[in-house]
């Protein structure tokens, strides 16, 4: 198994280094940004951002696997007809198609940069999920996430051509107000916010789990890219479809880790309080019901018997199969249990359903194209048009690596270019992972230092306004769990607008939001401390869940009938007249905005 990479080598260029552009700038450093990185002309310099550390992402965490037809009994077809069959109608045709024969080459390529996945008698071993009708799940135990980043990261860090900058929060893209093409990003990086210039940006920043109360997702999966695209006035699909997960371990303190389901299919029983097997009252298939169903029914359930369903559970006995079988199949989920105080051998799991997947996002095309002239957008945080309404297991992974593979064939004109950039990119060979890290922290001292565009201004303290912040990152999650989780319906979500449009109103008027929301293009704003980093981290996310919530509560009202990962108890059935995309954008008009929603056709 692959280790994560010590955070104590992860160091990032001081702000003073940066050099003022590069010609691609990737916000996030999950596997799609990861991937990308490696994909893009190696003559082009890259800056790659992560808001945390390059060993944190939801990427990291995925365990199950890639799914790609590996196995000559399988073909693409299948792949392609199990996508779309997932997808409940609403996946677009051409995108499943790119996917699905594009995933063979990609997992050739991790294979050659050394991706250790299982292998069975020196083949690739495959296992069968959920919806898939051969077995085509690529794995690396059950940690199978962490190896690809772990691979992926080491290869970035022995390319000269690609600065890695840790810590570094995109807050907005920086747009030219006259073209409106992008020309960069503005960023909170060791205590400034600073403008970066760029050619392209490529948002990677993942999914969006944060804004309900039970989410699957690490905390900083807090939807930044597609608030950032939404008020830089990009075109945004499906965002009302979310996949929620039937049974995430829910203990105070502990991640929402994933119980997965073939606990169920082994023989586990769902029960309430009382010890009563209650899945059979909602579906005579009982805690063996699809996904969606069993998730469905754990939320009713708690509804109507628990005075906060958002933190309450039901319970996962493992108990009725024979502890042998537990032991042979399941010894992460004895692990994690045994770490958080339980054992599945003597007392049953508490478990949640919990937000796992955003099918929805930037809209774009098979080139990752947004709206947007310069700006591109890969991985979770798009919507290409491959899961549509509902995910098929394991394809996610696979379209962060096949729609980063595309960016091998991006052209920029290199205009900003410094000749201290024009270097031969070169490939390091061998070296440990510090000597790597040291190099890589020494490849921006050969650019030109990033000079203040205008005179440095002080923010004002922004810890007078935490306690409100507090509230909503405490508040926010638990209304969008309660009015769009897994149940939906028109008067519960008109009234959850309503409190989200207020508090956007309370948090604008925060003092921090007054300095920070009418901030000068290209000034540089210097923090008081470098601990306001972490202030801030909160406002600009707490901003970006605001803007996420009422995104999503919006579109979900829009859509009157129920498909794939989005259930309106008013609308229960699928209707044909929404076989469509949901699109939505934010126009401009002076100091005035507004956003529209519409429906497109399938491509
Ligand atoms: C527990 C779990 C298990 C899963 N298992 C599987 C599986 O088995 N198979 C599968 O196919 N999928 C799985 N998934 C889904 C899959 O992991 C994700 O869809 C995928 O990893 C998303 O990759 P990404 O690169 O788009 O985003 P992420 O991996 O989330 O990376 C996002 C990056 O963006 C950065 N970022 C975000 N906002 C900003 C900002 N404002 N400024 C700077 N940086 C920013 C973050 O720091 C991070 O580096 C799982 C997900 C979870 C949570």
């Amino acid at each position: 198994m692959v280790e994560p990479l010590p955070s104590s080598v992860l160091r990032s260029p001081l702000a003073s280094e940066l050099p003022p552009q590069f010609d691609v700038i990737i916000v996030g450093a999950g596997a799609a940004g990861l991937y990308t990185a490696l994909c893009l002309p190696d003559h082009l310099q890259i800056g790659l951002l992560t808001k945390d550390t390059l060993s944190l992402s939801a990427s990291d965490w995925a365990q199950g696997g890639i799914a790609a037809v590996t196995d000559p009994e399988d073909s693409p077809a299948l792949h392609l007809a199990d996508t779309l069959q997932a997808g409940a109608g609403l996946c677009d045709y051409e995108a499943v198609k790119f996917l699905v024969e594009q995933a063979p080459e990609c997992i050739q390529a991790l294979v050659g940069m050394g991706v250790a996945f299982d292998r069975h008698d020196g083949t690739l071993a495959l296992t069968l999920e959920a919806a898939h009708s051969r077995r085509r799940v690529l794995h690396a135990a059950d940690t199978t996430g962490r190896e690809v980043v772990s691979t992926l990261t080491a290869q970035v860090l022995r390319r000269k051509n690609i600065c890695v900058l840790s810590e570094a929060l995109t807050l907005d893209l920086w747009m030219d107000e006259v073209t409106d093409h992008c020309q960069g990003i503005c960023l909170l990086y060791q205590g400034q916010v600073l403008w970066l210039r760029a050619e392209a940006v490529i948002l990677a920043t993942g999914g969006g789990g944060q804004v309900f109360a039970q989410t699957t997702n690490p905390e900083l999966s807090t939807g930044d890219g597609v608030a950032i695209a939404h008020r830089a006035g990009a075109i945004l699909r499906d965002l009302e479809f979310v996949q929620f997960h039937p049974t995430a371990l829910t203990k105070p303190g502990a991640p929402r880790f994933l119980i997965s389901e073939a606990v169920r299919g082994e023989g586990a029983h769902l029960v309430d309080d009382h010890g009563r097997r209650f899945a059979f009252d909602y579906h005579p298939a009982g805690e063996l019901a699809p996904r969606d169903v069993v998730s469905r029914a754990i939320f009713s359930y708690l509804q109507t018997t628990h005075a906060d369903p958002a933190s309450a559970h039901v319970w996962l006995d493992l108990r009725p199969i024979a502890p042998e079988t537990i032991q042979h199949r399941f010894p992460n989920i004895i692990q994690v249990c045994q770490r958080w105080g339980i054992d599945v051998f003597r007392e049953p799991i508490p478990v949640a359903p919990a937000a796992h997947y955003w099918m929805g996002g930037i809209a774009t095309n098979l080139g990752n194209q947004t709206s947007i002239p310069g700006v591109y957008a890969v991985g979770e945080t798009a919507s290409t048009g491959v899961h549509g309404a509902n995910r098929l297991a394991s394809n996610s992974l696979l379209e962060c690596l096949v729609f980063g593979a595309q960016f091998a064939h991006l052209e920029v004109n290199g205009r900003w270019r410094s000749e201290a950039s024009e270097q031969v990119v070169e490939t390091l060979e061998g070296g440990s992972t510090e000597e790597l890290l040291e190099h890589s922290n020494r490849k921006t001292s050969t650019l030109a230092p990033l000079t203040p565009l205008q005179p440095i201004s002080k923010l004002p303290s922004t810890l007078a306004d935490s306690d409100k912040l507090k509230m909503l990152r405490q508040e926010l999650p638990r209304l969008v769990w309660q009015s769009a989780g897994i149940c939906r319906d028109g008067t519960t979500m008109a009234a959850a607008i309503a409190q989200v449009e207020y508090w956007q109103e309370e948090f604008a008027n925060l003092a921090v939001s007054r300095a920070l929301l009418h901030r000068q293009p290209g000034k540089v704003v210097a923090l008081e401390a470098i601990a306001a980093d972490a202030e801030l981290r909160v406002w600009a996310e707490t901003r970006n869940l605001l803007d996420v919530a009422w995104l999503i509560l919006k579109s979900a009202h829009f859509r009157t009938e129920s498909r794939g990962g989005h259930y309106r108890v008013d609308y229960p059935d699928v209707a044909e007249a929404w076989a469509v995309h949901t699109i939505a954008q934010q126009h401009h008009k002076g100091a005035f905005s507004n956003t529209c929603w519409s429906k497109a056709p399938l491509l």
